[in-house]
This record gives structure tokens, sequence and C-alpha cells, in this order.
């Protein structure tokens, strides 16, 4: 194993965000390491969201350090960050977040084209993924025309397609009903697994702690491990 590879592919020390009065994260550490799952559990308000945000770099955190493979990235400027939330990480929402005017698979490759990649095989990556993710047939079709569940896989497409490190998912299943949030939330963790990424994902459904390597749980803006079954 080389020095290299030691690190953790993300790592959050120390992790401190406020709004205001209120401290959404009061010192918060997490380590992700590479193809591991680790789910993000604990009450409404416990700073969860907060730390998906600032372990992305969707966020500026108020204190501590985010290393992405050993590296600092807090400190990278702006432009940088967004540059690095596009190429290493993949993003799926409670609902979605598709852009109604483009197609199943405009959307699914959106990552691909923002990075430059030609739109003809920007497109064809978007289609296999779609298909593995038993959406065929449906890739023209624009967001309005999908299911819950349909459209979830479409963000799930999304979120893998340019083969991120790391894929943040807040919780990805609220919106759906629990049998269709299993289905998109296995598909979610198997489609991840091919890929080799991360998931660092918040969630309250057992099935996803159940598959989980390390369970966070937060209270107040604090964690408090807890051991995977
Ligand atoms: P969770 O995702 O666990 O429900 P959040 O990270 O969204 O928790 O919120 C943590 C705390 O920070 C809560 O008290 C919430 O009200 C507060 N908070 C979150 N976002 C904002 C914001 N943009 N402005 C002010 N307070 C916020
Ligand atoms: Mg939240």
């Amino acid at each position: 194993m080389t020095q290299f590879e030691d690190h953790p592919v993300l790592a959050g020390r120390g992790l401190v965000k406020r709004y205001g009065e209120v401290h959404a994260l009061d010192g918060v550490d997490i380590t992700v390491r590479a193809g591991d799952v680790v789910a993000i559990v604990g009450p409404s308000g416990s700073g969860k969201s907060s730390l998906l945000h600032v372990l992305s770099g969707v966020l500026p955190a108020d204190g501590g350090e985010v290393f992405l493979s050993g590296k600092p990235i807090t400190t990278l400027g702006e432009t940088r960050r967004s540059l690095l939330r596009r190429s290493a990480f993949g993003f799926v929402f409670q609902s979605g977040l598709l852009v109604a005017e483009l197609t199943a698979e405009e959307n699914a490759a959106l990552p691909l084209l923002l990075g430059g990649v030609a739109r003809a095989e920007a497109i064809g990556a978007a289609r296999e993924w779609l298909t593995r993710l038993g959406l065929d047939g449906l890739h023209r079709r624009r967001p309005g025309e999908l299911s819950g569940g349909e459209a979830q896989r479409v963000a799930i497409a999304r979120a893998l397609v340019h083969r991120p490190r790391v894929v943040f998912a807040d919780e990805p299943t609220g919106a759906l009903d629990t049998r269709t949030g299993q289905e998109v939330v296995t598909s979610l963790l198997d489609a991840a697994r091919q890929t080799g990424a991360a998931v660092v994902v918040v969630t309250h459904d057992q099935a996803v702690a159940s598959r989980a390597q390390r369970i966070v749980e937060l209270r107040d803006g604090r964690t408090s491990p807890v051991a995977a079954a």
C-alpha cells in the first residue's frame, strides 16, 4: 500500500458550522474510506444536512478542515471548490432536483457536459447508466413525465455518470413510499459499489443503515459514532 492510499477518501476534522447564533455543527469528526457507505442519522435539526454541505464544499466551514485523499480542501477558493464538486463528488437530494426542461438522458449527462465531455459521448454514458438503473425506454422523458422513483433513479445516474469518488445523498428516499424508497436506495448503493464510489447518506431508513460500514449519529451538531450492524 502506498502512502497515498493510507488516506481516507474524505475526512472532516473538528467541523464547525454556524448560522448566526445557531451552532449547526459543533466540532464534528468523520472519516470516509474508499468504497464505504457511511450513514448519517439523527433527529431533525441535528446538523445532518449541514454536515453534507460542509463536507462537499457546498458551504464553507466556520472551523475545522475537510481533507480529500489527505489534501485540505476547506481553504480552496470558490472556483476550485466548485470544480472539485463537479468532478470528485456526486449528489442525490430528497427529491431529484432534475432540470425540468431537459430529458432524463440530458439530466443524467449533465456532470459530463459541464465537465466538457462531447455531447454524444456524454449522452451515451448517461444512457448506459439509465439502462443499468432499470430506466430503459424512458431516457427521452422529461422529469414531469416520470414517477418519483424513476426521477430518483435519473438523479442516481447523474450522481455517478462522471465516476465521482464520493456520492452525497440527503434523505434520498424521503419523498418516496417505503417500498419504492428501499428499491431506490438499493439501486444507489449497488450502483456506487460498481464504480467504487463511497456513499455518505443521510437517512432514517434501517435498510440503509444496515448496509453501512459506519453510522454517524448527530445530536445537536455533535457526533457519537455507532457500531454498524
Ligand atoms: P438536519 O439536516 O439534521 O435537519 P440542518 O443541518 O438542516 O439539520 O440544521 C441544523 C441546524 O441549523 C438547525 O437548527 C437549523 O434550523 C439550522 N439551520 C440550517 N440551515 C440554516 C440556515 N440556512 N439559516 C439558519 N439556520 C439554519
Ligand atoms: Mg436535513
